[in-house]
């Protein structure tokens, strides 16, 4: 029988301080220190409880250029303002897209190294890529978002021959345009990004127009979608009613925007409205999204009233 309300986390993580100053230093410095970024991050996530762990994303700066940059065909121009004063690397499309290298199976063989705690490993979907970078190549953005869920699938092929066994998508483009042909492409992207990929997937979309995504999202191949249900005080788990939801479900029960740490007690309210929905066995609790704008001692209590109220709940069902 399949365990009954896991618990997980999206992908990010606040960074340990130091990290910052590592501008200057030699590679292989570098490289030990990422390193023990991950095991701190890792030994918080422990700590807290969580079962399904992720590295932290430590190493990526952030989830369209650290892709981008390790895929042919792509350059990085200069930071691009996007939101008020944030700045990012917008990536363009300039050749044909091509695999060069891996992308992130190193992140899951070193953490596999380190833990024995199952490992859900995040990986930023070709329609999100796409959508985040110019196409100075493609004739159409959809042949630019096929090309690149092929080089998607080519890692994926890879982290499943390292033994990887859980394996996310992330496309938090995907509620930004939710028209009925934008959502058909999308879910072409990830049939192409999974074709012969046999292990768990999910899908994680950011908080958007939940709405317009229903029902067709539940057609995607995955096994479990994962979305912020925390963002907009759980009312979205009326439209997954609606439609008589029946794959597995992520669910994003702690707000990743407020620095104020939810009680126990309010997290396990959310985790029983989500079992009006699903089954304790389809049920894995997580964040609604990455914690990495956090303080780090928030994510980390944050992290440990979740763990705690899925452990509460788990031994009253
Ligand atoms: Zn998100």
């Amino acid at each position: 029988m399949r365990q009954k309300i896991r618990t997980t986390v999206v992908g990010s993580y606040p960074k340990p301080s130091w990290l910052k100053y590592l501008s200057n230093v030699d590679e292989k410095i570098k490289e030990d220190a990422f390193k023990d970024a991950v095991r701190a991050v890792v030994k918080d996530q422990e700590i807290a409880g969580v079962e399904i762990l992720w590295d932290g994303e430590v190493r990526r700066e952030e989830m369209t250029s650290y892709f981008a940059e390790r895929i042919g065909g792509f350059v990085i121009y200069g930071e691009v303002r996007v939101w008020g004063n944030t700045y990012y690397p917008k990536p363009a499309i300039v050749d044909e897209l091509t695999y060069e290298k891996p992308l992130v199976v190193h992140e899951f063989e070193f953490l596999r190294e380190i833990t024995d705690r199952e490992i859900k490993v995040p990986v930023t979907g070709a329609y999100t890529l796409v959508d985040w970078s110019f196409n100075e190549y493609y004739t159409s953005r959809e042949e630019a978002i096929y090309a690149l869920a092929k080089i998607i699938n080519e890692e994926l092929k890879k982290l499943v021959k390292a033994k990887a066994s859980f394996i996310q998508l992330d496309e938090p483009a995907l509620s930004t345009h939710s028209s009925a042909d934008e959502i058909e492409i999308a879910k072409n992207a990830v049939e192409e990004m999974l074709r012969g990929i046999n292990v768990y997937t999910a899908i994680h979309i950011c908080y958007g127009n939940y709405e317009r995504l229903f029902p067709h999202i539940m057609e995607f191949n995955v096994d479990q979608l994962d979305l912020e249900f925390a963002n907009r005080g759980f009312s979205d788990l009326e439209l997954l009613k609606e439609y008589s939801y029946d794959m597995d479900l992520g669910f994003g029960c702690i707000d990743v925007h407020t620095s104020r740490v939810e009680s126990v007690e309010e997290v396990v309210n959310a985790i029983k409205l989500a079992l009006e929905v699903v089954e304790p066995e389809k049920l894995y609790v997580d964040p609604d999204c990455g914690l990495k704008l956090l303080p780090r001692d928030v994510a980390f209590k944050k992290l440990r009233v979740m763990c705690e109220a899925a452990k509460m709940v788990r031994d009253s069902v």
